[in-house]
């Protein structure tokens, strides 16, 4: 295997975000040629049997990883996370609650309110999203309750989901396969690929088969869950380069031990960056203690006008992409499964360095 010997940066961005090497080794190993196929992997057809075994491994791989049984449907759509916003309620039915804990959930229930009765159950707007509310108003007759499980702004994640009265819908964008799930509390996940699972471009859905019976007959064929479920997500031509390469992530998430070491791994590494944080008072975490979130590490200096200072002497040393977002501003480290322990160690390293030079 050849590959030009560039010096790949510790990419902390938000996304598209960083993936395995490994990944992109196996990847570019088929580019030209899948497998002795003599057809790129992009170039073949989405119905061909070649793709076709691509196609079911990726779906069998995630049903393996999140233990998902017969009673799911695994969907690979397009449009990002943001379609699924308008999909849900086109779907599940337009009385939604919704916990808006960043800017993501705000989008969702805007979508909401377009198409019908969304309700707001808590929100931690007021105080700049810096936690995760636990006192809920769920409505018994929602048709479903949204949340959002990891705020890649804000920096704050759910730890333990919440009991909801009506379907718990999650948009795990920024957390899916970073930990284990237990599937039983939930009644559909939606993911963009770019965070966490591949490059952008896919979308997965999870969704419980028995939700899929409220589709409305009415929907034009491309929104409806049922026609993707239906044609096992080849109605039309689905992303198939952006979904093999979920299935290589996969792969690699399970050669890593599974959702139950990555875990392990992503607290160890958002460990490193927090403890560095909280050693000294330069530092100012945006996210409340218990809300910490693993993969989106979001802090503020206390003297803003080192911040340039902070970003180029993290450059001068290979981390790019430390830039909070624009809305809270500040400097946000994105850890994702593919940032390995060693980049956040030299993070920390750095942070350390950095305030005692200040
Ligand atoms: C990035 C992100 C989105 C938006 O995803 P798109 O695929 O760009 O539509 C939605 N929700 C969360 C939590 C995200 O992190």
């Amino acid at each position: 295997m050849t590959m030009t010997t560039t010096a790949r940066l510790l990419n902390f961005g938000p996304g598209p975000a960083m993936l395995p090497a490994e990944v992109w080794e196996e990847a570019s190993e088929n580019l030209l040629s899948f497998g002795d196929s003599g057809i790129g992997i992009a170039e073949l057809s989405h119905r061909s049997p070649e793709y076709g075994a691509v196609h079911a491994d990726v779906e069998d791989r995630l049903r393996r990883l999140l233990g998902m049984g017969d009673d799911w449907a695994v969907l690979f759509l397009t449009g990002g996370a943001s379609s699924q916003a308008f999909m849900v309620p086109m779907n599940l039915g337009t009385r939604g609650d919704y916990v808006v804990t960043g800017v993501w959930a705000k989008k969702a229930l805007a979508e909401g309110k377009l198409l019908g009765d969304a309700h707001v159950a808590a929100s931690s707007a007021e105080t700049i999203f810096d936690h995760i509310p636990t006192d809920c108003d769920w409505r018994d007759d929602a048709d479903f309750a949204h949340i959002t499980s990891n705020n890649t702004i804000y920096g704050t994640q759910y730890h333990t989901f919440p009991e909801t009265p009506s379907p718990l819908v999650v948009d795990a964008s920024s957390d899916i396969l970073s930990r284990p799930l237990d599937m039983s509390r939930f009644g559909l996940i939606y993911a963009g690929a770019q965070k966490n699972l591949g490059p952008s471009g896919v979308t997965v859905v999870f969704i419980r088969k028995a939700l899929l019976e409220r589709t409305p007959d009415t929907l034009p064929t491309m929104l409806r869950y049922t026609t993707h479920h239906e044609k096992n997500s080849l109605y039309n031509t689905p992303p198939t380069f952006p979904i093999y390469m979920v299935g290589l992530v996969a792969k690699w998430v399970e050669n890593q031990g599974g959702l139950a070491a990555m875990a392990e791994h992503n607290a160890a590494k958002a460990k490193l960056i927090y403890d560095a944080m909280d050693a000294s008072d330069l530092y100012i975490p945006h996210a409340a203690t218990t809300d910490r979130s693993h993969m989106n590490v979001s802090w503020k200096l206390a003297d803003d006008s080192l911040q340039q200072a902070f970003l180029d002497g993290a450059k001068a040393e290979g981390m790019v992409g430390l830039k909070g977002h624009r809305s809270i501003g500040g400097i946000r480290a994105s850890i994702y499964n593919a940032m390995p322990a060693e980049g956040c160690k030299r993070l920390a390293e750095f942070m350390a360095d950095f305030a005692a030079r200040a």
